[in-house]
């Protein structure tokens, strides 16, 4: 069996995955990344190599559940642990209720609640035999505050939060703590393709969030990835089946007059 700890993410070529991977190999962690076969996981792995930890490269598509098992298999015959899964990858297309293909909100879902459930479910089989293990889902604020812009998605994390209450519950007694982690406004690629529209520009939107969010400001990938990689460790040891908003701020503020003046 490694040595070392071992922590799988999804969605591990850049955003809020790539920067998770970086962080767990900073603690020590070696790193099973999943990414689609198009990404460019060199500047990860670069970093997981300056930190001194070994990775494991599985590339496929997410809504094929054939290859999301095969990776955790890889994993396994590689390394013989599986200690954290971090759910992290999501597709979402801009659209709304009105407008969205079957096709659109099925890939959606297939791709942010039907892989965690079932990674889940694969890598949980293999932490229950060794007593231990963490699963952390990736989820949204979106999940409980409405935006008008992605009803699949939304759709999909509100399942992901729920869905961790259910994990948290049933692999409880086997050792196993199951969290959902709920960030705002993030700079990465998905957290910038926010305009529905012409009229309303990404870069209108991103000012008006800007000026609602306490903190006034969007967050840096890794200020997810070092939470999670808190909650993952020893010092959240006791935090199972909850739901840990990273946002700035921004869901309690729902008052006009705290607006930025
Ligand atoms: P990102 O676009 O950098 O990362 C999303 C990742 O998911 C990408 O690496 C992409 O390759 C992967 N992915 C998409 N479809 C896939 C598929 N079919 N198979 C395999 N991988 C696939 O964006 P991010 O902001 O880093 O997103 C990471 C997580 O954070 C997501 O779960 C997202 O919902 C969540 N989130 C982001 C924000 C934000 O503002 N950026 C806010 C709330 C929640």
């Amino acid at each position: 069996m490694n040595p070392q700890p071992v922590a799988m993410i999804t969605g591990a070529a850049g955003g809020i995955g790539g920067e998770t991977a970086v962080r767990f190999a900073e603690r020590g962690y070696d790193c099973v990344l999943l990414a689609l076969p198009s990404e460019d996981l060199n500047p990860i792995t670069k970093r997981i190599e300056d930190a001194g930890r070994q990775y494991m490269i599985c590339t496929g598509d997410l809504a094929d559940l054939a290859y999301a098992e095969s990776a955790v298999e890889q994993c396994i015959s590689a390394w013989g642990r599986i200690d954290v899964l971090v759910n992290n990858a999501a597709w979402r297309e801009i659209t709304t209720m009105r407008k969205i293909e079957l096709a659109s909100w099925e890939q959606t879902l297939r791709v942010c609640l039907t892989a965690p459930a079932f990674l889940s479910r694969w890598c949980a089989a293999h932490m229950e035999a060794r007593g231990e293990g963490v699963i952390i889902n990736v989820s949204s604020i979106q999940s409980q505050m409405a935006a008008g812009i992605s009803p699949a998605y939304v759709a999909a994390k509100g399942a992901l939060d729920s869905l961790t209450y259910e994990l948290a519950t049933l692999y409880g007694p086997a050792g196993i703590r199951v969290l959902s982690v709920n960030p705002g406004a993030i700079d990465t690629a998905m957290g910038q393709d926010i305009a529905v529209d012409q009229q309303a520009t990404a870069t209108k939107i991103r000012q008006a969030s800007e000026d609602m969010i306490p903190l006034r400001r969007w967050a840096h990938p890794r200020e997810i990835a070092h939470s999670i990689v808190m909650l993952a460790g020893e010092d959240a040891s006791y935090l199972t089946g909850t739901s840990v908003t990273i946002d700035g701020g921004w869901k309690q503020q729902c008052s006009p007059y705290s607006v930025k003046q």
